[in-house]
């Protein structure tokens, strides 16, 4: 309303000064070039000597009436309009303006000589009042018809402006809508279109579809850890029930509280976890103490703190490692990732199998590649692992105690480190994860 009752008011202004000028200046045009009729006329009369013929004149010459006086001033011959008096004093090459009787006259005289010597005056007159009649028409349409084109520039105007606005009050409509009912799933969905509004249109909708991925995986996680937390809380509380009731010797009541704190262990390695997890969320500097590490003697340590682990499963484990590769990072962030690794290709390892730990360079990036030949993974799998409390199947855990936040981390560890995480995997043939790093700083 508010830009249609401007453009009005604009379209107003500019319509009347244009007409205003335009009006003015062929008025001024008419004037000017009715003057010069007159003056002509008269002049043609007073140098063609046509005075006898004047005598004749029995009507207007170009509708400019001719007549003549003598020197004194008295009328001599020619004709003169009704209104008009013969007593208009005589006044040498200057046109003026004469009202008389409600009519207006342009008046002009001129001084002409005889052969003997004698003068006389030649006198046109021309009458003003049907000159402007056209405009003065024109001037009442303009003015009469005026707000017929205020009503039609408003209602055309707003007709346009409106269609204009409404992809806007289509934005307005669906913010509202996830404002009042928090449904993340409405879009605008104004198509395609390069103007400013369908772009911001679809920039909205991009952002509707970020937020609706990024509340659907934070009710997911929620929903992950709750059932992860619950699983160990019943447990324990069976174990309780049955210590409290059932349990008759001290033996027993051990055992309870030995499945007890294997349980509570448990429970505060998920809880440590799932702090990190929104330290991870929350804090994007979460890499703090970089400092100059050796990877090299970094993977040597934690491949001899895993042998004892390997053992249990009778694997060996196998290294290649390129010694004094250097990098920068936290200590414990890549140990945790280097660990993980590890532990999953003993944990998804065959008894009795291998597995394989390399490190080396090329050119400036430092490889770490962490290979075992067990159980594998199916290729639609793959992409999936990364993902928080992703496991894909749990009767491949037969202790139980992991969650599927492990690969989630090493991940992230990798992203905050700038490097590159990949996998390849066969099932039943085992499986090779690589990682690389930039070597030195950043
Ligand atoms: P978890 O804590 O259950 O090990 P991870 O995030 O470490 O969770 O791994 C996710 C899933 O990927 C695991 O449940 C497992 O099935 C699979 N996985 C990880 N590493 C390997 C591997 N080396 N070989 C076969 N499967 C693996």
């Amino acid at each position: 309303m508010k830009v249609t009752l401007w453009f009005t008011l604009f379209m107003m202004l500019i319509l009347t000064i244009t007409s205003g000028i335009l009006l003015f200046t062929a008025n001024r045009v008419k004037q000017l070039t009715i003057q010069n009729r007159l003056i002509e006329t008269v002049t043609d009369v007073e140098k063609a000597k046509k005075f006898e013929m004047a005598e004749k004149i029995a009507l207007p010459i170009e509708d400019v009436y001719i007549s003549i006086y003598d020197e004194e001033g008295n009328f001599v011959s020619g004709i003169l309009p009704q209104e008009i008096s013969q007593r208009i004093p005589l006044q040498e090459d200057t046109i003026r303006e004469i009202h008389e009787k409600g009519k207006s006259w342009y008046v002009y005289d001129e001084i002409s000589k005889k052969e003997r010597g004698t003068l006389l005056w030649v006198r046109g007159i021309f009458s003003t009042s049907s000159l402007f009649e056209g405009e003065n028409m024109l001037l009442k349409l303009f003015v009469h018809s005026l707000p017929l084109l205020v009503i039609l520039v408003a209602i055309i105007g707003y007709g346009i402006i409106k269609r204009g606005f409404r992809p806007i009050d289509n934005i307005i409509e669906t913010a509202e809508k996830i404002g009042e009912g928090a449904d993340l799933t409405q879009r605008i969905s104004l198509g395609e279109g390069h103007d400013e509004i369908h772009v911001l249109a679809n920039t909205f909708d991009h952002m509707f579809e970020k937020l609706e991925r990024a509340f659907e995986k934070e009710k997911q996680f929620t929903a992950d850890a709750s059932h992860e937390l619950r699983t160990p809380l019943s447990v324990m509380r069976a174990q309780c029930e049955y210590g409290i009731e059932q349990a008759a010797t001290l033996e027993e009541s051990k055992e309870n509280l030995r499945e007890i704190h294997s349980q509570i262990l448990k429970m505060s390695s998920l809880v440590g976890d799932l702090l990190t997890l929104t330290r991870v969320d929350e804090d994007k500097e979460f890499v703090r103490e970089k400092e100059e590490i050796c990877f090299s003697e970094m993977v040597s340590l934690i491949v001899e703190q895993q042998r004892e682990l390997a053992q249990e499963k009778e694997i060996e484990i196998k290294t290649e490692i390129e010694s004094d590769l250097n990098f920068y990072g936290e200590q414990t962030l890549l140990m945790r990732m280097i660990m993980n690794l590890i532990e999953n290709a003993i944990q998804y390892g065959k008894y009795g199998g291998n597995v394989w730990v390399s490190l080396w360079k090329e050119g400036k990036i430092i490889k770490l590649q962490i290979t075992d030949d067990g159980i594998g993974m199916e290729e639609r799998h793959l992409d999936k692992i990364w993902n928080r409390f992703y496991r894909i199947d749990e009767s491949r855990n037969p202790r139980g105690n992991n969650v599927g936040l492990g690969l989630s981390f090493v991940k992230w560890i990798v992203k905050a480190h700038n490097g590159e995480i990949s996998v390849k995997s066969q099932p039943g043939k085992g499986s090779t994860f690589i990682a690389s790093f930039q070597e030195g700083k950043e």
